[in-house]
C-alpha cells in the first residue's frame, strides 16, 4: 500500500494509471462497517483508494472536531491488512487554503433533519467530497447508507455538477445486538451503548407496523418515540427516497431516519423501506 500526503502527487499518480477506480473516503477510526466499503471496492475495480480525513469544514463550532478519535497507525495497518491500494492521509493545510471556493448544500434537503441540527455541516461535507472526487477520479465511489441524507445530497451533487463519477450506496453494518457501526460508539459507556439499542429497537419496532400494513407516519413515530424514551431525540422522520417528508409511508420508497442524544454523543440510524 502507498501513502500519500499530497492531492497534486496522488492525483498524477492515479492519472497515470488508466485503471478502474473504487474510492472510499472516510475520517478514521476504522471499523467493520468501513470495511464493508473497502471490500465492495475491491471486488468491481482494480484498484481501491481510501481517503482519511477528519475534514474540519463539516463539523459546527463546539463540536468534536478535536475529540473526534485519531488512530494513524492502527488505520494504516487496518487498510493495508484490506488490500487498500493507495491511502490519501493529508493535513487540513493540504487540502485547503484561506480564502475558498465553497460548495452549498441545497436550500431545503440540506437544511432538513442532520442538516437542521447541523446547519452548515452538509456544506462541509460536500465540499471536501468534491475536493476528494477531483483528487481521486475515481470510477466508483462508496458511500454508506447509515448516513442516508449525506448520501442523497453526494448523489444529487454529483448529477447536479454533471461530474462522471458512480456513487454507490453501501447497506449498514450493525454489530451483534444490531447497533449500527460508528467512529462515534467509541464515546459511549457500557452503559450508554445498552441505552443506544433503543435507536435500533425503534426502527424495527417501525420496521414491524410497516409490515403489519401501519402507513400512518404520525402513528409510526409516536410508537418509535416510546421506545426511544428517555433519550434526547433530536429527530425522527419519514421521508421518501428524494427526501421529501411523508404522512404515510410508500413501501419501496421510504427511509425512517432517527438521530438521538445519547450521554453526548449523537447517533445516527436509519432504515429504507
Ligand atoms: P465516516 O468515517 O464516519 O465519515 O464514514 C465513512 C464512510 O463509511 C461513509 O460513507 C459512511 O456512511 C460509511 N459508514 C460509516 N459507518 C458505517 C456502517 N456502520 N455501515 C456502513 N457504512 C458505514
Amino acid at each position: 500500500m502507498r501513502v500519500f500526503q499530497f492531492p497534486n502527487a496522488l492525483r498524477d499518480e492515479l492519472r497515470a494509471l488508466h485503471v478502474s477506480i473504487g474510492f472510499i473516503p472516510t475520517m478514521g477510526a476504522l471499523h467493520s462497517g468501513h470495511l464493508s466499503l473497502i471490500k465492495k471496492a475491491k471486488e468491481e475495480n482494480e484498484i481501491v483508494v481510501v481517503s482519511i480525513f477528519v475534514n474540519p469544514t463539516q463539523f459546527l463550532k463546539g463540536e468534536d472536531l478535536e475529540k473526534y478519535p485519531r488512530r494513524e497507525q492502527a488505520d494504516k495497518r487496518v487498510c493495508e491488512l484490506a488490500g487498500v491500494d493507495y491511502l490519501f492521509y493529508p493535513n487540513a493545510e493540504d487540502v485547503y487554503e484561506k480564502d475558498e471556493v465553497r460548495v452549498c448544500a441545497p436550500n431545503v434537503r440540506g437544511y432538513i433533519l442532520e442538516g437542521a441540527t447541523r446547519p452548515g455541516h452538509f456544506s462541509g461535507v460536500l465540499t471536501v467530497v468534491m475536493k476528494l472526487l477531483n483528487i481521486v477520479n475515481p470510477t466508483n465511489a462508496y458511500f454508506g447508507k447509515k448516513d442516508a441524507q449525506q448520501l442523497k445530497l453526494i448523489t444529487l451533487m454529483v448529477k447536479q455538477m454533471f461530474m462522471d463519477v458512480n456513487i454507490v450506496p453501501v447497506e449498514t453494518m450493525r454489530d451483534s445486538l444490531g447497533l449500527a457501526l460508528s467512529s462515534r460508539n467509541d464515546y459511549l459507556s457500557a452503559h450508554e451503548r445498552t441505552e443506544a439499542l433503543k435507536i435500533p429497537s425503534a426502527l424495527k419496532k417501525a420496521t414491524s407496523l410497516v409490515i403489519a400494513k401501519e402507513y400512518d407516519v404520525e402513528t409510526i413515530i409516536k410508537e418509535m418515540e416510546a421506545i426511544l424514551a428517555p433519550l434526547e431525540v433530536s429527530y425522527i422522520a419519514i421521508v421518501n427516497r428524494e427526501f421529501v417528508p411523508l404522512t404515510k409511508v410508500e413501501t419501496g420508497n421510504s427511509v425512517i431516519l432517527v438521530e438521538a442524544v445519547v450521554g453526548v454523543t449523537w447517533l445516527l440510524d436509519n432504515i429504507w423501506l
